[in-house]
């Protein structure tokens, strides 16, 4: 078989191979999008209650495979087990949360003259959703649960090293009983059968969580179907830091390394006004030291390692041997490992500073005042996320609406929320996932007029 034909799943921690997988073709996107198709139209004429009711079947489903969710997240992806836990129960819960909007999808009756108007919140039909690797279930979930919900049908395509927990929840969810063909998960690589999802016709809209490279690339190719996107792209977000913080809180370096750093939300532009820089520094120091990187099956580890072999080169082009640095540990010997680093003498305009690494690595940068910190924060092409820290409330207000990011949090490193929306601003995105309108990305308004006149009197 030639490389471009199958799948090699590798352990990160150790480099061993997990799972050897055929790789889909666009052949097998056209079967996959048919029977998506077929399976769509008998799931939209479901009883809202009955599409409900199966997926909370799902989610018990998940719930009683959720320990193997975890683990075979921690083989394929290096997540530390606790991390995978919370994320296959993150899945069960999304499912619990959109099974209730499948029975709310709620329409309105809007006042006209002449006689009735109503609208109706109608499934798009099949869905394209493409995944990244650095949180394979959640983030399949995500793009997928809502749209099931909203009576669509969901064909995903998951990242080539990370296929494993999304093939598995697509097994889970034929148990569950929703119907063939309805959830279908095809591994593949992206040039290959992501493609052929973005163009194929039947696919009525992507969602896809990736780089922002490969997601401009893709909206280009939606435009000229004129098929709608939803984009979850890169970040650079800042952690800004006021003199009157909770300083210790706020030098957390688990805000840049949950994940190994390998997260779109990573705050790994820490912002720290002048006059506390030494101390905040200080404080970086002594928790980067302490920092327990290793196995991520040990419940002791608080750091796994990178993805891949290629992303270990990424990471190490942007941090020099002799750059300015605060460094933590790593182990030796197979398996892709970095220590966590924050360095100290970038400029604000330098790769380090400016580009998504996505790994563990976070750049230390003085700003002068609160009009500075705003102008510092903001001056990236990046509007993901980003934390504020500061005891005076009208400033955490002025600074929350000056900074465009779509997600903010104020004295807090909070993680995303599926009660809450998430997405992003400028090139980080396109587009809301989660929180309480999760499903109105997946359905079109119908408008519909029934005329009262009677016959002339
Ligand atoms: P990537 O863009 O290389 O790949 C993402 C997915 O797209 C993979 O499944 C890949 O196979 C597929 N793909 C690649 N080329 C394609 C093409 N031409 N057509 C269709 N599909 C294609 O990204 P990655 O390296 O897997 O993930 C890391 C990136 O994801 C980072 O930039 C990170 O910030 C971003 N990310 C964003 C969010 C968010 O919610 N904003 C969340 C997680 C990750």
């Amino acid at each position: 078989m030639s490389a471009e034909h199958e799948l090699e799943v590798l352990n990160p921690a150790t480099e061993e191979v997990v799972a050897t997988l055929p790789a889909a073709d666009a052949a097998d996107v056209d079967r996959a999008v048919a029977r998506a198709a077929a399976a769509q139209r008998s799931w939209a004429f479901a009883a809202p209650a009955d599409r409900a009711r199966l997926l909370r079947r799902f989610a018990d489903v998940v719930d009683t495979h959720s320990e193997e969710l975890a683990q075979l997240e921690v083989r394929e992806a290096g997540h530390l087990l606790g991390n995978a836990r919370w994320e296959a129960g993150n899945a069960r819960d999304l499912l619990l949360y959109a099974a209730g909007g499948a029975e709310r999808l709620l329409g309105k009756q809007i006042p006209v003259p002449g006689g009735w108007n109503v609208t109706f919140q109608e499934p798009l039909g099949v869905v394209g959703v493409i995944a990244p690797w650095n949180f394979p279930m959640p983030i399949a979930a995500w793009g997928s649960f809502p749209a099931l919900a909203a009576a669509n049908a969901v064909v995903l395509k998951p990242a080539e090293t990370t296929p494993l927990t999304a093939l598995r929840l697509a097994e889970l969810a034929l148990e569950a009983g929703l119907p063939e063909g309805l959830f279908q998960v095809l591994p593949g690589y992206g040039h290959i059968a992501g493609r052929a999802l973005v163009d194929h016709p039947g696919v009525a809209k992507i969602v896809f969580t990736g780089s922002t490279r490969t997601g401009r690339e893709i909206m280009e190719r939606c435009a000229r179907l004129v098929k709608p996107v939803t984009l979850e792209l890169g970040g650079k977000s800042p952690n800004i830091v006021f003199a009157d913080a909770d300083l210790k809180s706020a030098a957390d370096p688990f805000s840049f390394l949950d994940n190994s750093g390998q997260d779109c939300c990573a705050r790994t532009r820490i912002l720290v006004q002048e006059s506390v820089y030494d101390e905040v520094r200080e404080l970086l120091a002594d928790a980067l030291s302490a920092v327990v990187v290793g196995d991520p099956a040990d419940d002791k580890t608080q750091m796994g390692p990178l993805i891949s072999r290629q992303q270990l080169d990424r990471v190490r082009s942007f941090v020099p041997e002799d750059a300015p640095a605060l460094r933590g540990s790593a182990p030796d010997g197979p398996g892709f490992w970095f220590a966590p680093t924050v360095l100290t003498g970038e400029r604000h305009d330098s790769a380090a500073a400016c580009e998504e690494i996505f790994g563990p690595v976070a750049v230390l940068l003085p700003f002068t005042d609160e009009q500075d910190a705003v102008r510092l924060a903001n001056d990236t092409p990046y509007g993901l996320a980003g934390s504020l820290w500061t005891r005076d409330l009208g400033r955490a207000l002025r600074v929350s609406q000056a900074v465009r990011a779509g997600n903010l949090s104020v004295n807090s490193h909070s993680a995303v929320r599926y009660w809450t929306p998430f997405g992003g601003v400028k090139q980080s995105g396109v587009g809301r996932e989660l929180g309480p309108d999760a499903l109105s990305a997946f359905t079109e308004t119908k408008n519909v007029f029934i005329s009262t006149e009677g016959p002339a009197q």
